[in-house]
């Protein structure tokens, strides 16, 4: 039998009038006129300002907020969000590109990565950012570019911790791992940086993504200072930058909901005082993606056609996996669930419902939106919503798979 899959509803960030979703007051149906076409990324800026706005207050004032911009790398996107921020981490040199556009201070942007190209750590260099570095090898290269460059290299230590971020989406840290240097390699790694000719600014502790459990972040956040106040003894120059990660994630199946700040933050009232004895002319930076962006972006795509097939209805939409690849589940998901969806120009729950799955144009049953969702009945022509889709959507999508035309992105 087909049984209606629970979905994670009402998202309530986003408002409606006259039956359809608004983006920062526009209707979604109104952009799609503007843009001429269907599918795209609408970004709410008005929403994106107010989390930042709520986390900032939140947050003590002696933690500095980083955007990490591979999480939604839009142009427009990073100039709303680094007028809001302390600064900027980028994953590459074409988002230091996007990053430098902005105007944000050198001393404010970090380069975390594994298998930074020489091109890339040059560009880095060159623009004075501060370079986590991800291994010796890299340190060597850095080294010997910027010797011929004649130039001093900021560097930060990217350190793989000793433990793991529990109940992460995404482990980046704990046990063998390509990011970071292992914290027992550290120590000899500080030890021959002094005799470089670079400056070292600190260090950088990322454990893990997406996580929406309190008591883990909390555990996280103990151990990071931990290790950083114990490695800080190894270095022959005090630390200027500790980069403590992010990971806090937002809901996006049944059963989820958002993260509760107000614990996480006692956490770090408790523990800044003994951090700032041990680490007083520290700059303490958090850097997060998807928690500043993600809630603030749907993904609009139409119906094109409505099929029956023995008895199980299918929406086929103008988009799909091409242009969204995790709302598809196949970024990173486990056992796939649905992100919440909505027919964008049907919002009223007096709309008569039926049992549906959204799927896209491609040639592969991977091309899945929503997998047996109650939605109001609707018709080719219709617009479908997929939430939660500001951060990991675009940028994160095979938008060449099947030559397609690529999905549009605005921010509102
Ligand atoms: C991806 C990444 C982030 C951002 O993670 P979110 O889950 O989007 O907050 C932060 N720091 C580093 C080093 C990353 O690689």
């Amino acid at each position: 039998m087909n049984k209606p899959k629970p979905q994670h509803v009402p998202m309530d960030q986003f408002k409606t009038a006259d039956n359809c979703l608004l983006v920062n007051g526009q209707s979604v149906l109104e952009i799609a006129q503007k843009l001429g076409r269907t599918p795209f990324y609408a970004y709410d800026s008005n929403l994106m300002t107010a989390r930042v706005k709520q986390l900032r207050e939140a947050l003590p004032k002696e933690i500095h907020l980083h955007y990490a911009m591979k999480a939604n790398p839009m142009l427009e996107v990073v100039k709303h969000m680094a007028d809001l921020v302390d600064g900027l981490d980028v994953a590459s040199k074409g988002e230091l590109e996007v990053a430098l556009q902005t105007g944000t201070a050198p001393g404010n942007i970090s380069f975390a990565g594994p298998g930074k190209r020489d091109e890339e750590l040059l560009a880095a260099i060159e623009a004075k950012i501060t370079i986590n570095v991800e291994s010796e090898g890299e340190l060597a290269r850095i080294d010997k570019i910027a010797t011929r460059l004649g130039s001093k290299p900021n560097i930060a230590i990217r350190v793989n911790p000793d433990f793991e971020l529990k109940s992460s989406g995404m482990k980046m840290g704990g046990g063998p791992k390509q990011f970071g240097i292992d914290a027992e390699r550290v120590p000899a790694v500080l030890k021959h940086l002094a005799n470089l000719d670079c400056h070292f600014r600190g260090f950088h502790i990322f454990s893990g993504s997406q996580n929406l459990k309190p008591e883990a972040i909390i555990e996280a956040h103990d151990k990071t200072f931990e290790l950083a106040i114990r490695l800080s003894e190894y270095a022959s120059t005090p630390v200027e930058l500790l980069n403590i990660g992010g990971g806090f994630g937002i809901p996006y199946f049944p059963g989820e909901s958002r993260l509760n700040l107000e614990p996480i933050v006692a956490n770090l009232n408790r523990l800044l005082p003994e951090v700032l004895r041990a680490l007083p002319e520290t700059e303490i930076v958090t850097e997060l993606g998807r928690y500043l962006v993600g809630e603030a972006g749907v993904y609009i795509c139409k119906i094109i056609d409505k099929k029956v097939s023995r008895g199980h209805t299918f929406l086929i939409v103008d988009g799909g996996l091409h242009h969204h690849l995790s709302a598809s589940g196949n970024f990173g998901q486990v056992i796939r669930k649905n992100y919440p969806v909505a027919v964008a120009n049907r919002m009223e729950r007096s709309e008569e419902k039926e049992l549906v799955s959204v799927v896209g144009p491609l040639c592969t049953p991977l091309d899945l939106l929503a997998d047996k969702v109650e939605l109001p009945v609707a018709e080719p022509g219709d617009l479908i919503a997929v939430y939660q889709s500001g951060a990991y959507g675009y940028s994160a999508s095979p938008h060449g798979f099947l030559s397609h035309p690529c999905a549009r992105e605005i921010l509102v």
